[in-house]
């Protein structure tokens, strides 16, 4: 019997049981939106549910004012265990992990060339204490860049079917109906295959828009079933579609503005945002 391989990532990622890659092929599809609105409808399976949402995007980190935590106190903490992630709600069942964290000033760019990209996603993997976790859900970048080969690199341990406990990651695609998107979907597409990353599925995204007058769904892209098409010819499942929703960006307005919906409160009506550092 071979030796089961084991990394500081694989021991560290050895407390999650499911790990779900978040991709797109195309920035400003909702790839960002469609993690966090993923992460919570996961926590809503049942009360005991604990989910992580972590951010890859390292120059462009957008999770933290999503989750309305892009604020001066949302800092990551060292334990001796590890970074402790910043924590959404009260019972610390949403943990969060982003660059976005560990800048001075939250309005830093971040220029980093592929090498210091792949130390600090290398750390993200295997120093992070997320604990014991029902998913780990992992936004990433646009496209197929040094983020994705860096995030599949250190993750291939869990690929492994000599590991005792094979967690093998698997991913969603994000694409709005518009040919260039789609177009880009089939590129991200071809490299999951050839990195051997299992895609559940695509979500259509902006799949028309939601008239706030009357509530009639336009198609405006002009590419209606376009998406469930490339997924039936791929052998992929549809996730669904979300069409474009004036109510999503108010919520997520008003989220990043600190206005606090009240799933992330406590009985008290109070934020317990940020993170411990036992
Ligand atoms: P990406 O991560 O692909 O770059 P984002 O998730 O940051 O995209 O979304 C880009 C913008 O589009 C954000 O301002 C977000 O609020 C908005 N958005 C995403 N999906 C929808 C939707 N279904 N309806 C309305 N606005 C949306």
């Amino acid at each position: 019997m071979s030796t089961p391989i084991e990394t500081p990532v694989s021991r560290r990622l050895a407390s999650v049981k499911n790990i779900i890659i978040v991709l797109s092929g195309k920035g400003g599809v909702g790839k960002s939106s469609s993690s966090v609105q993923l992460a919570l409808s996961l926590l809503s399976q049942s009360p005991s549910t604990r989910v992580g949402l972590l951010d890859l995007d390292i120059t462009g980190p957008s999770l933290p004012r999503m989750v309305g935590l892009d604020i001066p106190d949302a800092t990551v903490h060292q334990s001796s265990a590890g970074w402790v992630p910043v924590y959404v709600d009260a019972e610390k069942r949403l943990g969060v992990m982003s660059i976005g964290f560990l800048l001075k000033d939250r309005g830093d760019s971040v220029v980093w060339r592929g090498p210091k990209k792949d130390g600090m996603i290398r750390q993200f993997l295997s120093e992070v204490r997320w604990g014991e976790l029902d998913y780990l859900v992992v936004d990433t970048p646009p496209g197929t860049s040094d983020e994705h080969i860096s995030l599949l690199t250190h993750l291939h341990p869990l690929f492994a079917p000599t590991l005792l406990k094979p967690t093998t990651p698997t991913s969603i695609l994000i694409t709005t109906p518009q040919v260039t998107s789609i177009n880009d979907t089939i590129k991200s597409l071809s490299f999951t295959r050839k990195l051997s990353l299992p895609v559940m599925g695509l979500v259509e995204n902006m799949s028309g828009y939601v008239c706030p007058c009357c509530d009639e769904i336009s198609d405006i892209y002009g590419g209606q079933n376009k998406v469930s098409e490339l997924a039936t010819k791929e052998n992929l499942g549809y996730l669904g579609k979300v069409p474009i929703d004036t109510n999503l960006v108010k919520l997520l307005d008003s989220v990043s503005k600190g206005e606090i919906p009240a799933a992330a409160q406590n009985e008290d009506g109070n934020s317990n945002r940020g993170s411990d550092d036992t």
